[in-house]
């Protein structure tokens, strides 16, 4: 059994050598982060280079995500030796340099004085310093009481937990960033900070604008995210549980059943679900994981993720190759022994415009689980029938081909699905003949195997799913 749940991977000054991204690749990655926050355009350019001449090497279909930051407030520069903030201490934030007094910061977000109220909290550094806002004039300072203080270092993050903010979520930088993004044909586009289903439609005119077609994954970070879930993952491609920031911006104990309740019901409607952030973190400096972090693996998988993500542990720790070999170990550990991942069915709804091809979904993943099916063959043309699969979580491989190969990218975030290239169209009798015996060579399915077959006939139309087949491999 290939390994089903995906692993998605950051970029940075630790994966900058080809071989490294390779080797990565190879151990388990399916999907390379790139993370706008951080690096210079070259670095990114450079990036999305070394990952296809990977994939060629390899023959895989390794997807990029362009993770734009959003509206993520910083504070400015700092002494090196860090700022002391001591409790019931008074201090200022300020969007204006000549502000500044002793106990102060620089913020990054010139609307904050007028966007904060009076008795509204103000974290920094991952909401391990805790301000107070005291007083806003509005247009340039806020001063804030220390609630819990300690050392501050330059440009940590600011979260504003209870604060609404006027700016949209795409900001100037993630406009600019998203030309480059595009113009790199990246597969994903993660949206930090979104609030609503407005802003996805409008991230989405952009992209369309812009001719590309990559898809959206919808970063839940913010409590306004959260109270406006169900709409967001309708109009989203995909979903990423942000545990980094959400943990932040919600009291921390609310994210675990948060993320079963966002993967859940992304799995319902068919949407790959990722969960983010500090899943090894203490490999970026140790050569293995402790053990809740192993657990948090597991349990990430057992839930029903998609993909489990890294970030600092491979764009700046010091073992990006061997975190990936033991994630791979405790996912195909779980994905082994554990049942309840497996069949959630999604009864076909008569009125849907795919019913047919919805039904068919349904009966195929019904039939592989009856049978003990091998594996379940896609063609699929615009990946609908391979999310509507693989979101019934089948035992089975799924195997998908076409000849088109952004597409394949696209799908090496889901759950389960293996890619491969294919670009003959002589017949659906042929084509299923022709790759039965492709998956042979390949040593992905034996003499005696159970596979299905899903296509559309006539297959000139590249229409619909509407018919399966089931046979030997011979
Ligand atoms: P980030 O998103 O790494 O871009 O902040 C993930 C998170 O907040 O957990
Ligand atoms: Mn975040």
């Amino acid at each position: 059994m290939l390994k089903k749940t995906k692993i998605v991977a950051t970029v940075g000054p630790s994966t900058t050598e080809k071989e490294t991204l390779l080797k990565m690749i190879q151990e388990g990655v399916n999907v390379f982060r790139i993370n706008f926050s951080h690096g210079t355009y070259d670095d990114h350019i450079a990036a999305v280079k070394k990952i296809k001449e990977a994939d060629v090497e390899l023959g895989t279909h390794t997807a990029i995500l362009a993770d734009l930051q959003g509206p993520k407030i910083r504070i400015g520069a700092m002494p090196d030796e860090g700022l002391l903030l001591s409790n019931g201490d008074e201090f200022v934030l300020t969007n204006s340099e000549k502000k500044r007094t002793k106990l102060s910061a620089f913020i990054s977000y010139k609307g904050l004085p007028a966007d904060v109220q009076k008795g509204e909290k103000i974290l920094l550094d991952d909401g391990k310093i805790v301000l107070e806002t005291v007083h806003t004039d509005k247009k340039t300072t806020i001063t804030t009481k220390v609630i819990a203080g300690g050392l501050l270092y330059s440009r940590k993050g600011v979260n504003l937990p209870d604060t609404v903010i006027s700016t949209s979520s795409l900001t100037e930088k993630d406009k600019a960033d998203l030309e480059v993004a595009l113009n790199n044909n990246v597969d994903w586009v993660g949206f930090s900070f979104v609030r609503n289903a407005r802003e996805i439609i409008e991230l989405r005119h952009l992209i369309t604008q812009h001719g590309g077609n990559a898809k959206i994954i919808a970063k839940i970070e913010k409590p306004e995210a959260v109270e406006n879930l169900e709409a967001i993952i309708e109009e989203s491609d995909a979903i990423m549980v942000a545990r980094g920031d959400l943990g932040v911006e919600i009291p921390l104990e609310k994210v675990p059943l948060l993320q079963k309740k966002i993967v859940t019901h992304s799995r319902q409607l068919a949407k790959p679900v990722i969960i983010a952030t500090q899943m090894m973190e203490s490999m970026m400096d140790n050569i293995t994981p402790n053990r809740a972090e192993v657990n948090d693996v597991a349990n990430a998988v057992m839930d029903g993720a998609d993909a489990v993500m890294l970030s600092g542990e491979t764009s700046v720790g010091k073992h990006p190759i061997e975190v990936i070999k033991i994630m791979t170990r405790i996912i195909k550990e779980v994905e082994e022994k554990f049942e309840p991942l497996y069949i959630h069915e999604s009864i076909p709804k008569k009125n849907h415009e795919r019913f047919i091809t919805d039904s068919i979904c349904f009966n195929v993943c019904r039939l592989a689980q009856r049978i003990d099916a091998k594996g379940i063959v896609t063609m699929t043309h615009s990946g609908y029938t391979a999310f509507k699969i693989s979101s019934q979580r089948p035992k089975s491989d799924i195997f998908v081909f076409s000849s088109n190969k952004k597409l394949l990218e696209t799908l090496s975030l889901v759950w389960g699905v293996s890619t491969y290239y294919y670009n003959k169209t002589v017949s659906t009798d042929h084509t299923i003949a022709d790759i039965k015996y492709l998956l042979k060579e390949s040593n992905l399915v034996e003499s005696g195997d159970l596979l299905i077959n899903t296509a559309s006939i006539p297959l000139k139309e590249s229409g619909k799913t509407n018919m399966l087949k089931l046979s030997y491999i011979d």
